[in-house]
């Protein structure tokens, strides 16, 4: 089992990175930074993110876990003093003879500049924002004209990421086993000229929604944790990637268990 470890750099997550090392290397495991079959995330949630963005070039290879130094986390479900019963967990399962994982889906962009297309997975969510100013977009679905958009921005989510920065702006939370995305609205202006849904909308599999900015215009791009500005966006189109990611799952955590926990802060049943 070739494995890696992301810590997020805190002496507490490196400090069980060097306990993980010693006892990975008990237990036969090889670290492989180049390889890996496992990748382990030590810190947050956003160091997750990181992980995501260093493995995703083999997403059909790798899958990931997370141990959490701070508080729970949607993707670090493991507590540091639960770190032995973590890699006994990893050592004693492979690929091959059965290691149990769950597969969630991703968002796909796909940026048009003057340079040429460049594609991106989110993990998360992207979203496209003015930078001095409001920004002025036409949004269509499906190559048909839906609305045109004025306003702070536009968050485009993965059901993983409906937690994240969508549940911030309103947008439904999405069960990971859904196969879609979740465009919401970042402070859309609304009057005779810019008429926009106001609603979060979903997208099914196989569809597609094009942003097209009006030109010129500076504008922030952030990919999960990652953001660029740029004046050259001619287009960004978006939909449910192919690809997904595999989380490494030694026992059930459910979704809506982690969402009471992290949002609501009941351990167990208020009334039991
Ligand atoms: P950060 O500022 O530390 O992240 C903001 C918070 O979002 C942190 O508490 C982070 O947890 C949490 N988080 C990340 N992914 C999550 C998920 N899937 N479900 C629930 N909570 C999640 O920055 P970061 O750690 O680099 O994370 C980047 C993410 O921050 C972006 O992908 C975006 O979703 C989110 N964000 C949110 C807002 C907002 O809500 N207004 C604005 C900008 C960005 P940890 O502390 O465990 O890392
Ligand atoms: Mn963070």
């Amino acid at each position: 089992m070739n494995y890696v470890v992301v810590s997020r750099g805190d002496d507490d997550s490196n400090r069980m990175m060097h306990t993980f090392h010693h006892l990975a290397g008990i237990r036969g495991m090889t670290l492989n930074p180049e390889e890996p079959d496992i990748v382990i995330s030590i810190g947050g949630d956003g160091t997750m993110l990181q992980a995501f963005h260093l493995y995703v070039h083999r997403l059909d290879r790798t899958s990931f876990v997370g141990i959490h130094t701070g508080h729970l986390g949607f993707f670090a479900d493991w507590k540091a003093i639960e770190l032995e019963q973590l890699i006994e967990c990893v050592a004693s399962s492979t690929p091959d003879n059965g290691m149990r994982q769950v597969h969630y889906p991703l968002v796909e962009l796909e940026i048009v500049t003057s340079q040429g297309t460049r594609t991106h997975l989110a993990l998360n969510e992207f979203t496209l924002k003015g930078v001095e100013s409001t920004l002025v977009a036409q949004i269509n679905i499906n190559d048909d004209l839906f609305e045109k958009f004025r306003g702070d921005g536009i968050c485009i989510s993965t059901p993983i990421g409906s937690t994240a920065y969508n549940k911030s702006l309103g947008g439904a939370l999405l069960h990971p086993s859904l196969d879609v995305l979740q465009i919401a609205e970042i402070a859309s202006i609304n009057n005779r000229v810019y008429r926009t849904l106001g609603s979060s909308m979903v997208l099914p599999k196989h569809h597609h929604c094009d942003i097209t900015p009006r030109p010129g215009q500076n504008l922030l791009l952030t990919l999960d944790h990652i953001s660029e500005q740029r004046r050259d966006i001619l287009s960004i189109r978006s939909r449910v990637s192919t690809q997904k990611i595999s989380f490494a799952r030694y026992r059930p955590f459910p979704f809506w268990r982690r969402v009471r926990e992290a949002f609501l802060g009941y351990e167990t049943n208020p009334d039991g």
